[in-house]
């Protein structure tokens, strides 16, 4: 499943396209009526987690990047992530969308007041997308077959959802489910990329009486974290994954989460410069120092079993 990095990735794959109208649509989902989508402007775009929230509507709202505070969090992060702030290059000039200034005062006026004109009812309409194993996103190009199938045919993938803009881009989505929603309901304080994190929260999630490695997979706690940085932040704290939460010392549960925060932002940063990931221990036979690494799927008794890697010379359980 594409972990938080990567959801992050497709949202700034999309996000140039917002305030674009939806000229055509295709694609292979039967889940929902792809046609509704035709003429609806591209209002917004989030990423909470592993899960992306496009939103729809006609032009009620005020859709001023600048002036959108959810979106002006949201790029502080990317920002800060991708080492830019607002003297260097900003988000909203990568997308190739300066912000609209207003020239004189009357219209300062009217650009304020109408950021606290909202409509009675949300016009917008959102589409939840989650990625499956393999789901992605590619813009302005689609995916191509990367090998020959049993039969020995190149058969291209084929997309769920197509939509062409007015302003002649498309997106394309891949191996995703899609359903329309009231909107974003997780919550930024539990996202691991999110500025709003909520740190001490988490470090309580992590004294919990559990396995170490299931509480870390705990989307409740730890939104957009997934089963390769689970495997990599335990082995760069040392922590075997069934130690029990409540038996780690504090100094544990604070390095845990230091290389959770730290690993998935270096993430990010690699993906959008095009860099892949060099892992540690996930699917590794040796562990750096070279002692065998072991693999096993753990979890709860009746819960998801996850493969997990770890080696036993390296990480200390703790019980
Ligand atoms: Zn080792």
């Amino acid at each position: 499943m594409p972990e938080g990095p990567s959801v992050k990735k497709f949202s700034l794959l999309a996000s140039p396209f917002v305030g674009q109208v939806v000229a055509k649509v295709g694609g292979s989902s039967k889940r929902i009526n792809l046609q509704n989508l035709k003429e609806l402007r591209f209002q917004d775009c989030q990423v909470h987690g592993k899960n992306l929230f496009l939103a729809f509507g006609s032009d009620e709202r005020e859709i001023v990047m600048s002036q959108h505070p959810e979106r002006g969090q949201e790029e502080t992060a990317l920002e800060e992530v991708m080492g830019t702030g607002r003297d260097g290059i900003t988000l909203s000039k990568i997308k190739g969308q300066e912000p609209k200034l207003p020239s004189t005062d009357n219209q300062q006026q009217e650009a304020q007041e109408s950021n606290y004109l909202e409509p009675a009812e949300d016009p917008w309409k959102w589409l939840h997308f989650h990625f499956w194993l393999f789901g992605s996103i590619r813009a302005n190009e689609f995916a191509r077959a990367r090998s020959a199938n049993k039969r020995g045919d190149w058969k291209d993938p084929v997309p769920r959802l197509v939509l062409h803009f007015d302003g002649g881009g498309f997106l394309a989505f891949y191996n995703c489910r899609m359903a329309w929603c009231s909107g974003p309901t997780i919550k930024p304080t539990c996202d691991i990329l999110s500025v709003q994190f909520h740190q001490g929260q988490a470090l309580e999630a992590l004294c919990q009486p559990r396995p170490v490695c299931c509480i870390l997979l705990d989307q409740r706690y730890f939104s957009g974290l997934g089963n390769i940085i689970k495997n990599e932040i335990l082995y760069m704290a040392k922590i075997h994954p069934l130690s029990q939460g409540s038996h780690l010392k504090l100094e544990n549960v604070e390095s845990l989460l230091n290389h959770a925060l730290r690993f998935s932002s270096n993430w990010l940063h690699n993906k959008l410069q095009g860099k892949r990931l060099h892992y540690q221990i996930y699917m590794k036979e040796v562990c750096p120092l070279g002692h065998r690494v072991l693999k096993e799927s753990l979890g709860p008794p009746r819960g998801l079993k996850r493969l997990t890697w770890w080696c036993p010379e390296c990480q200390f359980l703790y019980t």
